[in-house]
Parts: structure tokens; sequence; C-alpha cells
């Protein structure tokens, strides 16, 4: 007895379920031993181990301050120690922790700062690392409670953006970690009030560069300002345009959930995509 035909939207649907499938079915779980291992590990340990050293060198940590974390796989953090210079850190002296804040290897105590870390990426899946550090001019303007106006340098727009700032809280203590949380989806980078500074990103390079153009950012604008007023701010229209970029890179601006783009390239893309779901369904039809 011959098949019914079943139809080619219907065939899309199982090939596009399936794949879906694969994509969500769990990998096989790695033990810490193996985790803390792996040669992945291994290279973010040199990352974290050459971000602090930067972070000490243009002096963004003082003393044993900031802290640094990267995800390792869907279960792990890597982290820094507490009571250790960013600059003199060793692989031996990095933390692997679950994403409880459970020190699963390493001989030393984590940073107690990992509640705020965890915190980030457990409300952020696009946080892969984050870092804290006390750079002075950001720092300066957590005293304040305040951030630098935007509009004044493309770089600073482009990667942050207007930045936020979160409530004072006794450092290391859950209720600290939290005080980014409604912050943390719109913005990569939070003033933390009396305290720093702590910036989110997909590696801890680029996390820890988030914090020099902040850093950057603020300490320009104060010479600007004794320089002379008034400044000359980017005009809307080029921030607009800003804007485009950032959603086209995926990267987070509050100023993106009201920011509306030109219809025509948006028209294009779906012709596009139309086009393309036609040449698929033309085949499935073709087909015997
Ligand atoms: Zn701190």
């Amino acid at each position: 007895m011959q098949q019914a035909a079943v139809p080619a939207s219907e065939q899309v649907r199982e090939v596009v379920q399936a794949v879906v499938e694969v994509l969500r079915e769990p990998k096989l779980v790695e033990s810490p031993l193996v985790a803390t291992n792996s040669f992945e590990a291994q290279t973010l340990r040199a990352e974290i181990i050459h971000v602090g050293r930067k972070l000490w060198e243009r002096q963004n940590v003082d003393g044993n301050g900031g802290n640094i974390s990267v995800r390792l796989g869907s279960r792990y953090v890597l982290c820094t120690p507490t009571l250790l210079s960013k600059g003199d850190l060793q692989p031996a002296d990095i933390c692997l922790s679950d994403l409880d804040g459970n020190i699963l290897a390493g001989d030393r105590s984590r940073t107690s700062e990992l509640l705020l870390h965890l915190e980030i990426y457990k409300a952020n899946p696009r946080a892969r690392a984050v870092v804290h550090c006390h750079p002075p001019y950001a720092t300066a303007f957590a005293i304040t409670g305040t951030v630098p106006p935007n509009g004044l340098i493309p770089e600073y727009e482009v990667f942050i953006g207007p930045a936020a700032v979160a409530p004072y809280e006794t450092p290391g203590t859950q209720a600290f970690a939290e005080t980014v949380l409604p912050f943390v989806q719109d913005h990569n980078t939070i003033l933390l009030t009396n305290h720093g500074v702590v910036c989110w990103s997909d590696t801890v390079t680029h996390a820890e560069y988030l914090a020099e153009i902040l850093d950057t950012y603020c300490k320009t604008y104060l010479i600007a300002k004794q320089i002379g007023e008034p400044l000359n701010f980017i005009p809307e229209n080029k921030i607009q345009d800003i804007l485009a970029l950032k959603r086209r890179m995926g990267l987070p601006d509050a100023r993106l959930a009201h920011f509306i783009e030109p219809a025509s390239p948006a028209v294009e893309k779906n012709t596009e995509l139309d086009r393309l779901v036609e040449q698929v369904v033309a085949r499935l039809e073709a087909r015997d």
C-alpha cells in the first residue's frame, strides 16, 4: 500500500525539529576532575592570568582587589582566589567552582565576590566571562553615584553605551551580588556605588576591554571638561547609526529597547529568507 504524501511544510518542520533536538541534547557531563584538567581549562587559566596582569599594570586593581571568572562548559566556572594580587597569579591559584559557588578544584579559597559573578551568569546566558575591578576614574564616578554623559566618543557608545549604577551593599555578600540584577540584561558594564566596576562579555579579554574603555572614557571626559565647555556631542542621527551597528553585533544597550531600524535592510533580509525557504520547499516537493 502506498504511503500518503507528507506535505512539504510538514517535512521542513520535522527536519527543523530534528536539528533542534540534536542541538538541545546535553553533551556528556564532564566530572570536575576532567573539566579542570581539560585543554580548555588550561587555556582559560592562561587568559585569566594574562588579564590579571593587565589589570594590575593599568592600576585598575589595587592590593588583592578585583576578581576574574569565566564559564567552563555549562556547569563550571574558573575564578581567581581571594587575597592575591591579580598581578601575581599562577595557574595553580585559579579555582574551579560550580554555579552555586562550591569549590571543586584548586588549593586556594575562591574570591568572596564570586557570588556577584554567579548572579550575572545565572541571569544572563550571554555573559561567559566577568571582570570586577577598581579603576580609579570610573570608581570616582561610582563614589558620586553618577556616570559620565553619553555621546562623546564612538568607541564608548559602541562597546558600552549608557553604563548603569548599582546601589551600595557590603562586598562579598549575597545582597551585594544581587544589586546588579536589574541592570545585567541591558548593560555589560555596571558601576558599583562606593566600590568599583563589574563588566561581562563573551571572553575574559573582552570583559577587561570594557573596564579599560569605561575608565578611559571617564578620564577623558574629566580632562575635556577642564579644557572648557561646551563639549561637542555626537549628533543624534549618528548615534542611531551606532545603535544599528550594536544590534547587528549583538551588543547590549538599554537604548535598543526603543530603537527602530530603518525598514529597507530588514525587508531585503526577509525577502532573502523567503527565497531560501521557497527553494528548500521546492526541492522537497521535487523529491520522490
Ligand atoms: Zn571589589
